[in-house]
């Protein structure tokens, strides 16, 4: 008999799949894709290679974690280069400044473009954004919570989160540090993985700023998909079995109204004691547990999502010079209003913020020789709002960002490109067509987020970006490990 099954080969389910397998659980993982990576996919077409999702790798201890768990290590995902800059951010003012990849160079950078007393300041945000993240990792992000009593666990790491001031807004905390506006922006506009302004957002998501702009952002040569493969090809070797090309239907009960396996969409079943589903919480309650009332925040109409992207993937002829960087983030001259249009009105950002990520400058495979490979992201309101057609504005939105391509001196002769608005996100099974998931408001986050483990169906759990820890690629890592953790404590003698 199969223990374990786990519905999804990305990200999340890859890592709970090889902490399961390191404690000696047999695992089952189904996919519906004939490859492994879900949101972190993979687009090949003429000669160009696109990662369809996160390109931003921060924090990448935390996948040699899930590969250390299969007797693996980072090696498995090929040479992985740390960026320098990290970033490079634009103004409309027409300045710019790059977020350095190490912190003594960030200072120099903020010394020579915002002045000395800024500078200094730099020392001081870092020293606070180490102890939040000190604080936070350990009690708050990697730990199962099975109540809001559980945020009390740690009283003295509570006491410490209010003395930093994490439960502050974000923004007015980053002002306490920095005058030039321009640096607001760049550590602050981090809050949007969140799915929240940064006026609204609680210091505490600094921890997303510390990840990328002081530990780092990380790429691989091999292009992100490597990550997906590389935890994929260490799960096979230690014994996990994949169905690829298969969807799950429906989580089958034993008489006695426990968790039995799943029902494949071709007819047949899997048998397991358990099963990690990773689809979006409130996706896989509608679809693959329909009588079974959701977690708050996953029922229809209840929960509060993060604003979507369209993403725009672009081969062009010609290769960009410095400055242009890897990943170059384009501020509009709006701010806390291009929130207000986004988040509240539901409308685009009439002067929007955009990021061009370039994978072929540091993947050499990932555009022919002289061509390039862009990925051009544009945050848009989800479809909760429901006021935008999108078969009238992609089009409009499309000429609008090739137009933006030759303003900021890209290259713009299009040999192959593909456009993913919000509609196509909610077609592949994300809520409220959001690749973002649940925003992390505070009645969202933690012990108030749907939980990873349904305790009305004994042996159902979650992983992923709609349940704890949260969205993007350390949150969803994490996820599959306190899955994992979920699995043993209720499996304790089947390994
Ligand atoms: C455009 C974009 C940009 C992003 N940028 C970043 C970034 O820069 N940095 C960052 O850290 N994060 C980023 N993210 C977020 C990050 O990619 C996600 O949080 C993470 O990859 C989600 O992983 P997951 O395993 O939870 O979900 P998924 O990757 O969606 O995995 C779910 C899997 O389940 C499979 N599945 C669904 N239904 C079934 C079924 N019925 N049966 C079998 N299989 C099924 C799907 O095919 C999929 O493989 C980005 C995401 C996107 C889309």
């Amino acid at each position: 008999m199969n223990e374990v099954v786990v519905i999804g080969a990305g990200l999340a389910g890859l890592s709970t799949a090889c902490h399961l397998a390191g404690q000696g659980f047999e695992v089952t993982v189904v996919e519906r894709e004939d490859i492994p990576g879900g949101r972190s996919g993979l687009l090949q077409r003429d000669g160009f290679t696109f990662d369809t999702g996160p390109s931003v790798l921060t924090m990448p201890d935390l996948i040699a974690d899930v590969l250390r768990a299969v007797g693996s290590d980072l090696s498995a995902l090929g040479p992985l280069k740390r960026l320098d800059p990290a970033y490079r951010a634009v103004y409309a003012d027409g300045s710019t400044i790059m977020v350095r990849g190490h912190r003594e160079a960030m200072r120099q950078e903020i010394a020579e473009t915002c002045g000395s007393v800024e500078a200094a300041a730099f020392e001081g945000f870092v020293e606070w954004l180490r102890k939040l993240y000190v604080v936070e990792m350990p009690n708050f992000i990697d730990t199962n919570f099975d109540s809001p009593l559980g945020l009390l666990k740690n009283p003295l790491a509570a006491a410490k989160l209010v003395q930093l001031g994490a439960f502050r807004r974000l923004g007015p905390a980053v002002r306490s540090h920095f005058r030039d506006p321009r640096l607001h922006r760049i550590f602050s506009f981090q809050a949007m993985y969140a799915g929240l302004a940064p006026e609204k957002a609680l210091a505490l998501y600094a921890v997303i700023t510390y990840m990328d702009s002081i530990e780092g952002v990380f790429f691989p040569e091999a292009g992100m998909h490597a990550v997906p493969l590389a935890l994929a090809q260490a799960a096979e070797k230690a014994g996990v079995q994949f169905r690829y090309g298969e969807s799950v239907e429906s989580v089958l009960r034993s008489p006695t109204g426990r968790v039995a396996g799943v029902r494949l969409a071709g007819g047949g079943m899997v048998a397991a004691d358990a099963v990690v589903c990773t689809l979006d919480t409130p996706v896989a309650y509608e679809q693959l547990l329909p009588d079974l009332a959701p977690p708050r925040a996953a029922r229809p109409g209840k929960g509060d999502y993060s604003p979507s992207c369209v993403v725009w993937h672009v081969g062009v002829r010609g290769v960009p010079e410095a400055p242009v960087a890897h990943h170059n983030i384009h501020f509009g001259s709006e701010w806390d209003t291009a929130f207000e249009h986004l988040l509240d009105r539901g409308e685009l950002m009439p002067d929007p913020s955009r990021m061009v990520t370039i994978a072929s400058l540091d993947a050499p495979d990932a555009a022919p020789e002289g061509s390039s490979s862009l990925f051009v992201l544009e945050p848009v309101p989800n479809l909760s709002g429901g006021k935008i057609d999108w078969t009238q504005e992609a089009p409009a939105m499309r000429d609008r960002l090739h137009a933006f391509l030759g303003e900021q001196g890209y290259p713009t002769e299009i040999v192959t490109e593909e456009l993913v608005d919000p509609v196509e996100w909610q077609r592949q099974g994300m809520a409220a067509g959001t690749p973002f998931a649940l925003a992390h408001t505070f009645p969202q986050t933690g012990p108030f987020r749907p939980p990873n483990v349904e305790k009305k169906l004994p042996g159902m759990f979650f992983a992923g970006s709609g349940t704890v820890p949260g969205v993007g690629v350390p949150m969803v890592l994490i996820s599959g490990k306190l899955a994992a953790q979920r699995v043993a404590a209720y499996l304790p003698d089947r390994r």
